[in-house]
């Protein structure tokens, strides 16, 4: 085995990460650990897309529009973000995201 970079492939995208590839039959490998912290970069690069995506309505609230969060969402994504917390709203393409205020 030979030191390589290789494609570690996600519905959203790709991310390279160092690892070994077989110079005879292609053949690729990586440690345990290697996978890891890559699948870690690819959910806070948003790489695996919109993860366990859950069904809501648009509600009104006087001239904006609110969307409810369940705390589950809440918890795996802002860390347990509660009613109160800064959070930066944008667009991002044709999705709007929503993170913890930096
Ligand atoms: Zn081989």
């Amino acid at each position: 085995m030979e030191r390589a970079i290789l494609d570690l492939h996600f519905p959203a995208g790709k991310l390279p990460v160092k690892g070994w590839r077989c110079p005879a039959c292609g053949e690729e490998d990586l440690a345990a650990e290697q996978v890891a912290d890559a699948q870690q970069v690819a959910r806070r690069l948003g790489l695996y897309g919109i993860e366990g995506p859950r069904r809501r309505k648009l509600q009104r609230s006087g001239t904006s529009t609110v969307v409810t969060l369940d705390p589950t969402l809440l918890a795996e994504a802002l860390g347990g973000a509660v009613a109160g917390d800064e959070v930066e709203v944008g667009r991002q393409g044709d999705a709007i995201v929503i993170r913890r205020a930096a």
